[in-house]
């Protein structure tokens, strides 16, 4: 079976019907490009930034993480890089102590944080943008709920980009923002945000969490933590529909992505990207290559119309 996904590596992802489907990769430490690579990635789907800043007793300033993101860049060779901007709070916090606020989930997380930071925030997309010369470089910003999230994220963006170029320093100034989706808010709601950006990245691992009010953390209600739940579902097809009307890529970068028992029913979704672990890569490939994207489709929207239940082994029988 290995040596049947080790060929599968350098074929393309592409369904029955001729669907080319992107693989990309989540990676947390910029070594793992390597194994994006060897795996067959078409680029970096998520690149969590938080390496950097946790269990740090400094912050990495500029040059630090401009290292580190160039890294990536160029191990990739010119396929798309998509760095996250810090997500900390709640469950990632910088010295491993869950913050001492009422509710952290529901707090000064992620994108919050950083606008509250402005100069953290700005040291941050300076060095990302100064990473955007030598390949390219998408930037995705977690936790996003509000439009005027995205605005002040442009006016830090636009502004970090004068800094550069007061110095001189290059960057790409078309690289492209995009938002994580996994504030159920923002899903219900999607139309504007897929207006106004480039990109979305679907965060499953949130959105579930927040769909369901179930601590993703908790294992005391891990049993309650349903991606299938009709719900979650929706929102996934509404943020995937809205972004095809507007014609802006959407992927799932969360771990719904990387679970080959559910590829056809992200399929079914209407997905044509897919974010995960580099080791699951050729696992949801070989899925794909097997699978019928539009006859799930038709399959997926009438379970769902129904608000029923879908059982993915059913879709897997069928299609
Ligand atoms: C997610 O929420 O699904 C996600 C990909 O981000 P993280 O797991 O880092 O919160
Ligand atoms: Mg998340």
């Amino acid at each position: 079976y290995r040596e049947e996904l080790a060929l599968l590596k350098n074929v393309e992802s592409v369904t029955l019907d001729g669907i080319r489907i992107g693989m990309l990769a989540n990676i947390e430490l910029p070594e793992e490009a390597e194994l994006a690579i060897e795996n067959g990635a078409d680029g970096i789907g998520l690149f969590r930034s938080e390496f950097l800043f946790i269990g740090q007793t400094d912050l990495p300033d500029e040059d630090q993480q401009y290292q580190a993101y160039s890294k990536v860049v160029k191990t990739m060779a010119g396929r798309p890089v998509t760095i996250r901007t810090l997500d900390i709070g709640a469950d990632k916090t910088m010295d491993g102590e869950l913050a001492v606020t009422m509710n952290p989930a529901l707090g000064q997380r992620a994108i919050r944080y950083c606008l509250a930071r402005p100069e953290l925030f700005a040291t941050q997309l300076r060095a990302i943008l100064r990473a955007s010369a030598h390949g390219k470089v998408k930037i995705l910003i977690p936790m996003i709920a509000h439009m005027h999230e995205i605005q002040s994220t442009k006016l830090a963006l636009a502004s970090a980009m004068r800094d550069l170029d007061e110095r001189g320093d290059e960057y790409d100034a078309a690289v492209e923002l995009g938002a994580m989706v996994e504030v159920p808010a923002t899903a219900i709601a999607i139309e504007p945000f897929a207006q106004l950006l480039d990109f979305l990245s679907i965060g499953t691992n949130d959105l579930i969490q927040y769909t369901l009010a179930i601590d993703r953390a908790d294992s005391e209600v891990a049993n309650l933590y349903d991606p299938l739940h009709p719900a979650v579902l929706r929102l996934i097809a509404n943020t995937i529909n809205a972004g095809e009307r507007a014609g802006k890529p959407v992927s799932v970068c969360g771990e719904m992505a990387g679970d080959p028992k559910l590829t056809r029913l992200l399929l079914g979704l209407g997905l044509t990207e897919f974010s995960m672990h580099p080791q699951q890569l050729l696992d949801v490939k070989r899925e794909i290559r097997r699978a019928h994207s539009n006859a799930l489709r038709t399959q997926v929207a009438t379970i769902l119309n129904r608000g029923q239940p879908i059982d993915p082994d059913l879709l897997n029988a069928q299609n």
